[in-house]
């Protein structure tokens, strides 16, 4: 009970400090998620994972404040960079900000002990899926080595967090895809190498999408 009192004073705090997203279409208090919830989420909001909020600077090239008016489905997605941790490739999304040309970002970032960072508000568009930036939330994971496969935290965190942004967003686990499914990019890597792998993610993710319900 009183989780959800200082819940309400974060979101309060939120919307004061940026009334000018707000007025923008953007700062949605649901959007970025911030607050001090547990693994177990509260009672308005079961099951929605630890997340460590580090948005990234608005920029043209990781953070254009695009607003995502719609979310059709969830893409999974690897770093293809084994070893890098979630911090450095949130990182490295800000660093484009200082304009490589690359345009390249994710809404969330898992790293290998299963820890979560949200880089991008939920009502907005991230440059991670090509022709499904536009209606999709992206999840981007590391992973130690070259076969790409999760390390058993950041599998259960990914479970964990594609459930609860199914629920919370109303995407059936149909609309869970890999970045392999809209462009043929080997990504996730494992996922696309072991097609029963991908299955059985899936039915996990039902699963514990059930246990919220
Ligand atoms: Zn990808």
């Amino acid at each position: 009970m009183g989780l959800g009192v200082i819940a309400a004073g974060v979101i309060i705090a939120v919307a004061v400090i940026n009334p000018g997203r707000l007025a923008g279409g953007y700062g949605e208090s649901e959007g970025i998620f911030t607050g001090t919830f547990g693994g177990d989420g509260t009672a308005e909001d079961p099951g929605r994972p630890e997340l460590d909020v580090q948005l990234l600077t608005p920029n043209e090239f990781s953070r254009p404040q695009i607003a995502l008016e719609q979310i059709n489905g969830i893409v999974v997605h690897y770093t293809g960079n084994p070893g890098t941790t979630a911090q450095e490739n949130r990182d490295y999304f800000e660093g484009l900000k200082d304009g490589s040309g690359t345009y390249a970002s994710s809404h969330f970032v898992i790293g290998m002990d299963g820890e979560i960072i949200q880089c991008i508000p939920s009502t907005e568009i991230s440059y991670a899926s090509n022709d499904r930036n536009s209606d999709t939330l992206s999840i981007e994971c590391c992973h130690p080595d070259e076969s790409g496969q999760f390390t058993e935290a950041t599998y259960q965190s990914l479970v964990n967090l594609t459930a609860w942004l199914c629920s919370h967003f109303d995407v059936p686990v149909d609309s869970v895809i890999r970045h392999y499914d809209v462009t043929g990019k080997e990504c996730p890597k494992y996922f696309v190498d072991h097609e029963d792998a991908w299955e059985q993610f899936r039915k996990d993710v039902a699963a514990r999408e059930a246990e919220l319900a």
